[in-house]
C-alpha cells in the first residue's frame, strides 16, 4: 500500500524572534501550523523577551538576511509572505531588495513599530523607509491605530478618520488596507478594511477584557498570509484572520507573569 504524501502550501515570515514564544516569528509559526501551511522564516532580529518586557535585541547582519532569503528561494515555492519587526532603515531596504528579487506571492506588511510594553521595534528614521520603499510592495498593510497614525500623520478618533487614513495608505502605495481598532477605548473592537477595488467594510467583535494579547498583530497577519496561500480571496482571508485572532484571545492560557500569549489551540 502506498503511503499518502501530504503537502501544504509554503509561506514565509520575515520578522523578529520572541524568546518568550508569544509574538514575532514564534507567533507566526504557531499560526501557520494551526492554519495548515508550512512556515519558513527569515530572521531579521533576535529579541530577548518574555511576557513582562523586551530586555535586549540585536539585528542580524544584512549578509545573513540575504543568505536566508537565498536559501528559501532556492528550495521552496513560497505562496505568500509577511513582514513584521524590521528594526532599522538598512534592514527594511535589505528586505525590500529581496522581495523585489524573488517572487514570494502576495506580501502582507505588518508595520510593527512598538511592543505593548513600550520598546521600539522599528527606529524612527526607518518609518520613512517603510513608507517610501516597503508600502508600494504591499498587497495588504495591517497597521494598528498608532502605526497608521505614524505612517500618515493623520489622527484617528472616529470612523471617518479610519476611512481617510486608509485612503492615504492606499495613496502611499499599499494596494489594500486593514486598520486594526484594538487600541480604541470601547466595548467592541472594530477594524476597517479598504480593498484595492474601493470596496470597504468593518469587522466588529465584542472586546474580551484580558491582558493576554501579546502577539495579536503578528497572529492576524500570519493567518491572512496562510489563507491567501490556501487560495482564499483577500476579503475572505481578512475575515478569517479576524475570527482566528478573536478566538485566540477569548480563551486565555496561563503562561508567564505579564502580558500572556494567545491560545493557538482555541
Ligand atoms: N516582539 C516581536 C519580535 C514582535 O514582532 C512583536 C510584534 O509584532 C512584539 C514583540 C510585540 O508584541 P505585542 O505588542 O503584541 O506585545
Amino acid at each position: 500500500m502506498s503511503k499518502t504524501i501530504n503537502s501544504f502550501p509554503e509561506v514565509l515570515t520575515i520578522a523578529g524572534t520572541d524568546s518568550g514564544g508569544g509574538a514575532g516569528i514564534m507567533a507566526d509559526l504557531k499560526t501557520f501550523q494551526a492554519r495548515h501551511v508550512f512556515g519558513t522564516a527569515v530572521v531579521v532580529a533576535v529579541t530577548a523577551q518574555n511576557t513582562l518586557d523586551v530586555q535586549a535585541s540585536k539585528l542580524m547582519p544584512q549578509s545573513l538576511i540575504n543568505a536566508q532569503f537565498a536559501a528559501i528561494a532556492e528550495d521552496f515555492q513560497i505562496r505568500a509572505c509577511k513582514t513584521g519587526m524590521l528594526g532599522n532603515s538598512n534592514r527594511v531596504r535589505a528586505v525590500v531588495q529581496n522581495l523585489k528579487k524573488y517572487n514570494f506571492g502576495p506580501i502582507i506588511v505588518d508595520p510593527v513599530m512598538i511592543a505593548k510594553g513600550g520598546t521600539a521595534l522599528l527606529s524612527e528614521e526607518a518609518i520613512v523607509t517603510v513608507k517610501r520603499e516597503l508600502l508600494p510592495l504591499a498587497t495588504l498593510i495591517t497597521p494598528n491605530i498608532p502605526e497608521a497614525e505614524k505612517l500618515t500623520g493623520q489622527h484617528i478618533e472616529n470612523k471617518v478618520d479610519f476611512q481617510k487614513t486608509a485612503r492615504i495608505l492606499q495613496n502611499l502605495g499599499a494596494q489594500n488596507v486593514l486598520i486594526k481598532g484594538g487600541h480604541q477605548n470601547s466595548d467592541t473592537v472594530s477594524d476597517y478594511v479598504l480593498l484595492a477595488n474601493q470596496t470597504h467594510f468593518w469587522l466588529t467583535k465584542p472586546r474580551t477584557h484580558t491582558n493576554c494579547t501579546h502577539g495579536t498583530g503578528d497572529t492576524i497577519s500570519a493567518c491572512i498570509t496562510a489563507e491567501l496561500a490556501h487560495g482564499a480571496d483577500l476579503a475572505t482571508a481578512i475575515r478569517c484572520g479576524k475570527n482566528y485572532v478573536t478566538a485566540t484571545i477569548e480563551h486565555p492560557i496561563q503562561v508567564g507573569h505579564g502580558h500572556g500569549p494567545l491560545n493557538h489551540w482555541a
